[in-house]
């Protein structure tokens, strides 16, 4: 029976490859680090993970880890309302509220769920959702699962935003959503102003601080330190497997009715298991260490800083950054591809980003910085960019 859809499957895989839209998978045999082992035996600088705080093998998150292993077990076997919570869970989420300023925490397997179970509860065909045009896949299927009227602005485009909230009046409540970090630019979504609009048009906010939770504001508690709205945002959902330690996990954080709710009606919640003890553990760890010291954040800011600072120095082309992403504008598609490749010769591992993952004509190599990273990797990824970037005429 499985003859038809083979020939099928076989065929628009043959499309995906011809269209060079085909995603390839490189094999790291090292941990999760600035210097990584490839499975072709080469060392590579990594400037492509979310690795944002350097967390990914931290002694004390390994530690952490191994330590509830042996206290708490390896897994849960059940959902949290079943018999799946244990006080390690109840810890953290109270870890990520004080971190955020928020009343309450609600945890998920991933931020994928905790965008997906976040509207359905919440909002029905009374409602307005508003959500910008470059949010996650994450917010655009949680938002399909609800019956809310759906409006999109342009991205961060204050002036289409305030469009759709005086169309959206009719409506019972409406929401506005946004990405706090844009992951392809690098950009931060104006939250001062929307903010600003949301009071004017009575409207909630929703941030998803993925790329920007632990990364901007002084102390990386994310856009709401970054523009002096702390408590101001009724939902924020976020991610413990990028800066945060970059394992597995998400979560939804806010006012406290919003997330008692969720834990009575959001489905990614109520019918999939638990994080592992061990998850959780890390987690509390971690929060903890933020609460200690900004040190972290203090050397990826200057990290990033330096880098950018260079990069453009040296006549590259660089969206303007306030996060740690860094776009290196090339516009064109095949270059962005040959440029990767050659950048990993000499031993840098970025990706290069073209249509559709970014519009049509602005292809780029998008940089991660890290905490992770010391001035010598900055500096040799700074040095093979230069090469790479004269020999391919992207320097004069
Ligand atoms: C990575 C990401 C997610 C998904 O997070 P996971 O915990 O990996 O599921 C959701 N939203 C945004 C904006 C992201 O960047």
């Amino acid at each position: 029976m499985y003859g038809k859809i083979k020939d099928h499957l076989q065929k628009e895989l043959a499309e995906i490859r011809e269209a060079g839209l085909y995603k390839n998978e490189r094999i790291i045999t090292s941990q999760q680090k600035a210097e990584i082992r490839v499975s072709t035996g080469a060392n590579v600088l990594n400037f492509c993970a979310n690795n944002y705080l350097g967390l990914s093998n931290h002694p004390r998150l390994i530690n952490a880890a191994k330590s509830a292993l042996d206290s708490h077990g390896y897994g849960m076997s059940s959902v949290r309302f079943i018999c799946g919570t244990q006080d390690l869970h109840k810890t953290l989420e109270a870890k990520i509220a004080e971190f955020f300023g928020t009343e309450d925490t609600i945890l998920y397997a991933a931020c994928f769920d905790a965008n997906g179970g976040v509207f359905e509860p919440l909002f029905n065909e009374e409602d307005a959702i508003i959500s910008d045009s470059l949010n996650h896949a994450s917010i655009i299927d949680g938002v399909r699962l609800c019956k809310a009227q759906r409006y999109r602005y342009n991205n961060a485009d204050m002036a289409d935003l305030e469009e759709k909230l005086k169309e959206a009046q009719a409506q019972r409540f409406r929401i506005i959503v946004t990405d706090g970090v844009f992951s392809m630019d690098g950009n931060v979504a104006p939250m001062d102003k929307i903010n600003e609009l949301a009071k004017k048009y009575d409207a909630m906010i929703m941030v998803d601080e993925c790329h920007s939770a632990g990364v901007v504001g002084k102390t990386g508690r994310g856009v709401t330190e970054l523009f002096n709205i702390r408590g101001e945002v009724d939902i924020i959902t976020g991610t413990l497997g990028k800066a945060f330690g970059g394992a597995v996990g998400g979560f939804t954080t806010g006012k406290k009715e919003i997330i008692e709710m969720l834990r009575q009606r959001s489905r990614p919640y109520l019918f999939s298991n638990s994080i592992p003890p061990a998850v959780a553990n890390a987690g509390i760890e971690m929060f903890d260490m933020m609460a200690e010291t900004s040190e972290l954040q203090d050397k990826l800011h200057k990290n990033t800083d330096y880098f950018v600072g260079k990069m453009t120095e040296a006549g590259f082309d660089i969206k303007p950054t306030k996060s740690a992403i860094c776009a290196v504008m090339l516009y064109d598609a095949k270059l962005s591809q040959v440029m990767a490749s050659k950048l990993l010769e000499e031993g840098i591992y970025v990706i290069g980003f073209y249509f559709p993952v970014v519009p049509k004509d602005q292809a780029r190599i998008r940089v991660q910085l890290s905490a992770g990273h010391e001035q010598k990797h900055l500096d040799k990824c700074i040095t093979a960019f230069t090469k790479v970037g004269k020999e391919l005429g992207v320097l004069k």
